[in-house]
């Protein structure tokens, strides 16, 4: 049976990090599926179908990748695309501390276990917040993105 990881997120934008991410990821399980988390009560910055869209276009050559959206619960989703496993990215102490604690409920919920990968040093202090405030500001923020 093929090992599927969920790498979950709102991705807004999908940054030099969640890829660097996704990638490592790849080595870990057979297959990943990235899956944009949306809030409808919450608008983004950009759109979920454009952050979907612009994630799927930059692994259309990679097969092993697939890419969703959902939203409520991720342990649901999880559950639902067959994952073992969810995958998040930390950064910092704070990354490390709520995710922690988000793996402790989730796995609680539901069983599935949460891989956290540290940050590559080079994109440790990228954020898709960063990124939209600059991106606010006129700034060019290609270099941040893959
Ligand atoms: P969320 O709103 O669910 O935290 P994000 O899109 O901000 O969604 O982040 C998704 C995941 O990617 C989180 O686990 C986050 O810690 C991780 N991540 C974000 N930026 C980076 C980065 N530069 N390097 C490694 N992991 C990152």
């Amino acid at each position: 049976m093929r090992c599927r990881g969920l790498f979950p997120g709102s991705f807004d934008p999908f940054t030099l990090g969640h890829d660097d991410i996704v990638k490592r990821a790849l080595g870990l399980f057979d297959e990943v599926v990235v899956a944009v988390g949306y809030n409808e009560q919450k608008k983004g910055w950009l759109s979920v179908e454009e952050r979907v869209g612009k994630i799927r276009e930059l692994y259309a050559d990679e097969p092993r990748i697939t890419v969703e959206s959902y939203t409520g619960l991720t342990v649901d989703f999880a559950r639902k695309c067959g994952a073992k496993a969810i995958i998040r990215g930390i950064r910092t102490t704070a990354d490390f501390e709520y995710e922690m604690q988000m793996a402790d409920v989730n796995r609680q919920l539901s069983g599935i276990e949460t891989i956290l990968l540290p940050a590559s040093p080079q994109f440790a202090s990228l954020s898709s917040s960063v990124c939209r405030e600059l991106a606010h500001f006129h700034h060019d923020i290609s270099e941040f993105l893959p």
